[in-house]
């Protein structure tokens, strides 16, 4: 059953939908996107502390000078990845583990990259322990990808990059779908979506206008 603080959220997140879909093309919500937002406890991935605001369609701080996506574009970044149940996708940027714990509800199996070791224990171990098993998570640079695993059916990255980093490029399949925040490090970026064609072709077209926090490391 979603709770009334669920339903508040999805309605906003509606209303935010039509409210930029002369920009995303999105009019409304995928109702796969909106069953694994109403699955996923959001309260269980704010510090303690901010749980009263969990359900608030806004960014909050996680701590390290990190924050949890506003849940509006984790919808949105979702969405445009047009995941089916047998897909595998790649994360740059675990953060709380939220974003890759909506997406596990979509695919068959997701990868996620922290940068920050101390975020990326937390977020193991509450991923873990909320029963999300199809994740795994690893602490390490996302510059560079995860060729093992690699290639992806999705590739998202939650962090603003300066550029589309070339191993995402290449660790995307043919047909993928690579999601990514562009521009000025704590500024404004442009939410890029990238297609690979059948024939390996790259197009991008930008989305919206978005502020993500940046990409660390190696970032040449
Ligand atoms: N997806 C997260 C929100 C992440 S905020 C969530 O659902 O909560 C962006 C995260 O990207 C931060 O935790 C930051 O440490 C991480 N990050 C920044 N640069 C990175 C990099 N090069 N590789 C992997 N993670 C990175």
């Amino acid at each position: 059953m979603t709770s009334k603080q669920m339903q508040r959220l999805l309605d906003e997140i509606e209303s935010e939908y039509r409210f930029t879909c002369t920009m995303t093309g999105k009019k409304s919500l995928d109702p796969k996107v909106k069953t694994a937002l109403s699955n996923v406890p959001r309260d269980k991935f704010v510090p303690k502390d901010l749980t009263d605001l969990a359900f608030y369609n806004g960014p909050l701080a996680i701590g390290y000078g990190q924050t949890i996506s506003q849940p509006y574009i984790v919808a949105l970044m979702t969405d445009l990845l047009e995941l089916e149940a047998d897909h595998t996708v790649l994360e740059i940027g675990t953060g709380s583990g939220y974003q890759a714990a909506i997406l596990s509800q979509l695919c068959k199996q997701v990868y996620s990259i922290e940068y920050l070791p101390e975020l990326a224990e937390i977020a193991r171990d509450r991923l873990q322990k909320l029963g999300f098993n199809n994740v795994e998570t690893k602490a390490g640079n996302g510059y560079e990808g995860w060729p093992e695993h690699a290639p992806y059916d999705g590739i998202i990255v939650t962090a603003a990059a300066t550029h589309i980093p070339q191993a995402l490029i290449e660790q995307l399949k043919p047909g993928g779908r690579l999601v990514i925040p562009v521009g000025e490090p704590y500024l404004h970026q442009e939410l890029e979506l990238v297609e690979k064609t059948e024939d390996g072709e790259i197009n991008i077209k930008e989305v919206l206008g978005v502020s993500f926090v940046p990409f660390r490391g190696e970032h040449e």
